[in-house]
């Protein structure tokens, strides 16, 4: 059965980077019924905090990304927290020096590779270093095929403080896990090698080992940093995009369908998802894109949810409150969402339903006087729609015809300054259903003020 674990070191925030390597390891679980276990890799107590914890509990979460065993589930192999496990590492140290394949130096325990021992001058450490030569270590990757790289230098299994160290524990856990796969970021590619030495001292056979590729910062420079925009998950939750949304995009940074189908539901993801359609190449990060897929995901949602999760929004934007008329959001979240971007800027499409003192568009205003005498179109408008009994979009339509059959005019000739003059703005949703929703009040008082 297959067995794949995310392992992350709660050091700072949740990274995308990190996020998507938990997404790949789920996704391979739920793609082959397997099972997801969440190790935590605290064992440097100085840098990991409760914070970084919870941050990267709250993000899985957030992300749908439910693991099978781990902190809150427990489960056979535990403790799920490394910090935990020092027993553990004790009998597979005491393992490794019944073996005689370790050496105690400075007060630090390391593990011995074998091979032929010689000295040289590393012009890092200005140091004469042993050195150990040995075969290249092969790695049979599943995204990478077959990867060589040298281990030459003994390594840190317990520090002289008494911590072990990353690779020893990293090991060590996948083993006591009975961990299958290890699908991680490829800038681990040579501790893999390291890695790979340990099992064999142990006698032990490793477990398949996928590297996914890095991901790139949108100019394809480079590793995508903590610092970069868009780089942390938390960021996405606190501007409101759909958690769906944001998945559904990371599926995408590094693996591919083989069709350019880019939003899928996540039931046809897990299904189609394995190590054949991640790609080797650096994924490169594109805020644009991902924006995109929000957008849509936005507008399909069922009118009920994203009214759900529109109101809050608009709450915090001051736009809304208690007694807000529920029917009237709906209405107003309805003729909206097939234009709605992100819920971040839901806010700014529909102030003009909720306030007065909205403000009017320079560059469209400025548009709409340069041509035609818009004026004029709002005086003809105004007693066609005062007298006007059905406030429909059909009836309003209705109007717009009569008065521009009686003028000479198109009935375009008088959409833009409506617009305008009952929302302030350009463009945006379809004019009737503006108008009907608005309702004859404040269109008629927005329409008078503006002549
Ligand atoms: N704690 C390591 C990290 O966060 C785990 C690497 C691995 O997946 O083996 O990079």
């Amino acid at each position: 059965d297959v067995r794949v674990r995310f392992a992350p070191s709660p050091t700072g925030f949740f990274h995308i980077g990190s996020a998507r390597t938990a997404l790949f390891n789920w996704l391979y679980a739920r793609h082959t019924g397997g099972t997801f276990v969440l190790r935590i890799e605290d064992t440097d107590s100085v840098r990991n905090t409760p914070e970084a914890l919870q941050a990267l509990l709250e993000g899985m979460r957030w992300l749908g990304l439910d693991w099978d065993e781990g902190p809150e589930k427990g489960g056979d192999f535990g403790p799920y927290f490394q910090s935990e496990r020092t027993g553990v590492y004790e009998d597979y140290l005491a393992r490794l020096t019944a073996a005689g394949r370790t050496y105690e130096q400075d007060g630090a325990v390391f593990f011995k590779l074998l091979g032929e021992r010689y000295t040289e001058f590393d012009k890092y450490k200005n140091a004469e270093v042993e050195k150990v030569r040995s075969e290249p270590v092969v790695v049979e990757d599943a995204v990478r095929g077959r990867v060589e790289r040298v281990v030459d230098q003994d390594f840190v299994i317990r520090r002289s403080n008494g911590d072990f160290g990353f690779h020893f524990v990293n090991v060590v856990d996948d083993l006591a896990m009975k961990i299958t796969h290890v699908i991680r970021g490829e800038d681990h590619l040579s501790n893999t090698a390291r890695h790979i030495e340990l099992y064999k001292a142990f006698g032990a056979q490793p477990p398949i080992f996928a590297h996914i590729p890095l991901i790139l910062k949108s100019d394809g420079r480079g590793k995508m940093s903590k610092r970069e925009s868009g780089a942390l998950i938390e960021e996405y939750v606190s501007r409101h995009f759909l958690a769906q949304a944001v998945r559904n995009y990371l599926c995408l940074l590094g693996w591919n369908p083989k069709d350019d189908r880019e939003i899928m539901p996540i039931e046809e993801i897990i299904e189609r998802f394995d190590f054949a359609g991640i790609n080797k190449d650096g994924a490169r990060f594109d805020e644009q894109k991902l924006a995109h897929v929000n957008t849509e995901y936005l507008r399909a949602l069922p009118l009920e949810t994203f009214v759900w999760m529109a109101a809050p929004v608009l709450e915090n934007a001051g736009l809304v409150d208690a007694s807000t008329d529920e029917d009237y959001l709906q209405r107003v979240l309805a003729l909206c969402q097939p234009k709605a971007r992100s819920l971040e800027t839901m806010p700014e499409l529909v102030v003009p339903f909720f306030k007065d003192d909205f403000e009017t568009d320079a560059a469209a205003r400025e548009k709409i006087f340069k041509k035609g005498d818009p004026a004029a179109r709002l005086a003809e408008l105004l007693p066609a729609l005062e007298a006007l009994d059905a406030w429909t979009e059909a009836g309003l339509e209705q109007a717009y015809g009569a008065v521009a059959e009686a003028n000479g005019q198109k009935p375009t000739a008088y959409f833009p300054i409506s617009r305008l003059a009952v929302s302030g703005q350009g463009g945006g949703v379809p004019l009737f259903g503006l108008l009907d929703v608005l309702g004859r009040e404040r269109v008629l008082t927005r329409m008078k003020a503006f002549a």
